[in-house]
C-alpha cells in the first residue's frame, strides 16, 4: 500500500509519506471526521468484519487521516508500523499491556518522564509486572538489574532534564542476548535527530504532544515498530481498548512532520548557542546539554544523533532563590513544564516536574536545588539570552 519511495531522504519523507490523495484531487490532505464508514454490500460488510477484505470499518483503529499519520511517521522511524494513540501515556500503556503478562518484569532507566514511572510503579506493578530503575548510562547496572522473567529495557535518550545519553546499540545487544525488547522514548530526538530502530531499538514511542506538534497544540502519541509487534500486537490492543488518536489531531500532527527537520535543526541550533552562553557565566555552576564539546558523553551523542535537540538545563549558584529569580525575572519565556514547543519555556524540576520525589530520589536523579530546564523554541536566540540574563 505504500505509495513513496522508501529511498527518499527524511525531508521528503516528512513532507511526503503515507498521503493518498482523493478523486477530489486535494492537495493537503484531508481530515475525516467520521466515526464509521459506509460498506457497499452486506457481504462486503461481512468480508471487512471477518478480516478478508481491506477498509475502513470504525474509526475506533481505522481511519485514513490516522493512516496517513502513522504511514508517516513509521517511514520517518523506518519502522514497518506505526499506531497513533490518544497521548504519549496511552502509547506507553498500550505497548506494555499488549506485550506484557503477569510475572513479566522489565528494567528501565530512571532517568524517564515522571509520568511514565508513576505508570510502572502504581497502575502496572499490581497486575503482576515488576519494574526494576538502573542508571541510564550504567551498562553493567542493566545486565545486572535482567532477571529470567525481564522482557523489555526501557528508556529516554537524551534524558530530561540532564540530557544522559544512552548507548542505544549496546542496550539493543544487551536485550536481545537476553531475549528481551528495547523500547526508547524518543520524544527529545524525534526521527529528525535520531532513529532507534535503526540502531537496534525494536520500539520506539512518542509523545506527539511535544516536538511533533512543535506548537502546543494538541496531545497525542504513537509506537513504531515490526509488523508483528506493533502492527498486530499493539493495534490489537488499540483496536479492543480503544486510547485511539483524533483524526483532527492526527491532521495537526501530520502537518508538524512537515516541518519537523527544519525545526529541530533549529531548536537545537538556538540551545546549543544558549548552552555555551550559560557556560561561560560566571554565576552558573554546570550546563547539562548534550550538544556542547564538555558534555561526558559528547562523542556517543554525536554518533547517535544528528543535533543536541531543544532541551537543556543548568545549574545556578545560590540554589533555590536564585533559581525562581531568573525564572521570575524572565518575559518572554512561558514559565510552564511543557517542552517541545515553538516557544521557549523554563521551569524549576525541583518544585514542579520532580517535586514528588524525597530528597534522597531528588539527589539520585541529579535533580538540584538550583537546576533550571530549558526548552529552547525557535525565537532569535538573542532575545532568549537576553531574557534569561534579566535574573542572573
Ligand atoms: C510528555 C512525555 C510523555 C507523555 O506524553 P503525553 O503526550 O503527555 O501523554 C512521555 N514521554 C516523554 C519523554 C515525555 O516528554
Amino acid at each position: 500500500m505504500s505509495d513513496f519511495d522508501e529511498n527518499w531522504a527524511l525531508e521528503t519523507l516528512a513532507v511526503r509519506a503515507g498521503q493518498h490523495r482523493t478523486n477530489e484531487g486535494e492537495h493537503s490532505e484531508p481530515i475525516f471526521p467520521t466515526s464509521s464508514y459506509v460498506f457497499p454490500s452486506a457481504a462486503e460488510a461481512a468480508a471487512r468484519f471477518k478480516g478478508e477484505s481491506k477498509g475502513n470499518i470504525y474509526s475506533r483503529f481505522t481511519n485514513p487521516t490516522v493512516r496517513t499519520f502513522e504511514q508517516r511517521l513509521a517511514a520517518l522511524e523506518g519502522g514497518e508500523s506505526c499506531v497513533a494513540t490518544a497521548s504519549g501515556m496511552s502509547a506507553i500503556l498500550s505497548t506494555f499491556i499488549a506485550l506484557l503478562k503477569s510475572g513479566d518484569h522489565v528494567v528501565s532507566s530512571r532517568s524517564i518522564f515522571g509520568t511514565t514511572v508513576v505508570l510502572f510503579n502504581k497502575y502496572l506493578q499490581p497486575f503482576g509486572v515488576e519494574t526494576s530503575f538502573v542508571n541510564l548510562t550504567d551498562i553493567d547496572a542493566w545486565k545486572a538489574a535482567i532477571r529470567p522473567e525481564t522482557r523489555i529495557l526501557f528508556l529516554e535518550t537524551p534524558s530530561n532534564p540532564l540530557t544522559e545519553v544512552a548507548d542505544i546499540r549496546a542496550l539493543a545487544d544487551l536485550a536481545h542476548e537476553n531475549d528481551c525488547l528495547l523500547i526508547v522514548d524518543n520524544c527529545l530526538c524525534t526521527p529528525a535527530l535520531q532513529q532507534p530502530l535503526k540502531l537496534g531499538a525494536d520500539i520506539v514511542i512518542h509523545s506527539a504532544t511535544k516536538y511533533i506538534d512543535g506548537q502546543g497544540r494538541a496531545v497525542g502519541g504513537a509506537v513504531v515498530g515490526n509488523r508483528e509487534l506493533v502492527g498486530e500486537t499493539v493495534f490489537g490492543f488499540l483496536r479492543t481498548a480503544g486510547p485511539s488518536l483524533s483524526p483532527f489531531n492526527a491532521w495537526i500532527f501530520l502537518k508538524g512532520l512537515e516541518t519537523l527537520s527544519l525545526r529541530m535543526k533549529a531548536h537545537s541550533d538556538n540551545a546549543l548557542q544558549l548552552a555555551q552562553y550559560l557556560e561561560q557565566h560566571e554565576k552558573i555552576n554546570r550546563v547539562f546539554y548534550c550538544g556542547l564539546e564538555s558534555h561526558p558523553q559528547y562523542a556517543l551523542a554525536q554518533q547517535q544523533q544528528l543535533a543536541g535537540s531543544g532541551v537543556l538545563s543548568f545549574e545556578v549558584k545560590g540554589g533555590q532563590s536564585a533559581a525562581w529569580k531568573i525564572i521570575d525575572a524572565t518575559e518572554l519565556l512561558s514559565i510552564t513544564a511543557n517542552l517541545g514547543d515553538a516557544k521557549s519555556t523554563i521551569t524549576h524540576p525541583a518544585t514542579t516536574t520532580h517535586g514528588r520525589l524525597s530528597e534522597e530520589e531528588k539527589q539520585q536523579a541529579g535533580i538540584t536545588d538550583g537546576l533550571i530546564r530549558i526548552s529552547v523554541g525557535l525565537e532569535n536566540i538573542q532575545d532568549i539570552i537576553a531574557d534569561i540574563e534579566k535574573g542572573l
